[in-house]
């Protein structure tokens, strides 16, 4: 089965995929994952996108078209989960065509519904464990030992650069013009579930199992 997470930065994406990595043997797709990768590795690339991503700009859709192509070719384990892809209409294009190319269906997109108020306190309360990657929040999700990643024991957390209000603002206006107007894009070709991204961590979790499993969550099933 092959999914799409949707929704602004901050919805909670990489926080599902997480767990369906663990709970369905799913492969996580992030885009922005692998452009950071690129940066910190000093790769030409990484080099051209890291002030774009800075300052929240969307980097051009042949690159990460490119990073999405080049994922499809290996083993898709338990489906893939593409997390903060597609972003623009092209880019939704293109991985439909990749898919058909490659055999492969879009079994459901899921759309993480959150209030645009949230998202402040989503971002800036947002870092992650460096060796591990596993999500935390100074609010909603701190680990047992303060600074310590309870799910591999390093005292290595890190804060994204663009996890700033600033940035965020341009990233909001983005996904509003970019990336939205993928809701009615699915909507239209009958693959959307919405579920509330606002419930706790374990409650969107069992409202995404049940969109994967065919159900009405918010009322586009
Ligand atoms: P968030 O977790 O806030 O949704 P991501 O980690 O998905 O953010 O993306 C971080 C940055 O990487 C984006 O602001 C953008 O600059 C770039 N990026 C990631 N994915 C894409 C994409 N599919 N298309 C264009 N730019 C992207
Ligand atoms: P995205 O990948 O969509 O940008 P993340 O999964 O990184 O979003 O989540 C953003 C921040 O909000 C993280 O610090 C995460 O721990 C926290 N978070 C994610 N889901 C929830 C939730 N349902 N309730 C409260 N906090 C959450
Ligand atoms: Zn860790």
């Amino acid at each position: 089965m092959n999914i799409i997470l949707l929704g602004p930065p901050g919805a909670g994406k990489g926080t599902q995929a997480r767990k369906l990595v663990d709970e369905r043997g799913m492969i996580q797709l992030s885009t922005g994952d692998m452009l950071r990768e690129a940066k910190t590795s000093g790769t030409e690339m990484g080099l051209k996108v890291a002030a774009i991503m800075d300052a929240g700009e969307l980097v051009t859709d042949e690159i990460v078209i490119g990073l999405i192509e080049e994922k499809l070719q290996g083993d898709n384990g338990g489906g893939f989960i593409f997390d903060g892809f597609p972003r623009t209409l092209a880019q939704a294009d293109a991985l439909g065509d990749l898919l058909k190319r490659n055999g492969q269906t879009l079994d459901c997109v899921v759309e993480m519904q959150v209030d645009d108020n949230a998202l402040v306190g989503r971002i800036t309360g947002r870092y992650t464990c460096g060796s591990c990657g596993e999500g935390y929040h100074d609010v909603t999700k701190v680990p047992a030992v303060e600074g310590k990643c309870d799910n591999c024991g390093e005292s290595n957390m890190q804060r994204r650069a663009d996890d700033n209000e600033d940035s965020l603002r341009t990233r909001l206006m983005e996904y509003y013009k970019k990336t939205s107007p993928l809701i009615g894009y699915y909507y239209a070709k009958d693959d959307l579930k919405s579920v509330d991204g606002l419930a706790a961590i374990d409650d969107v979790a069992g409202s995404i199992t049940a969109a994967l499993n065919g159900g009405d969550i918010i009322g586009n099933g």
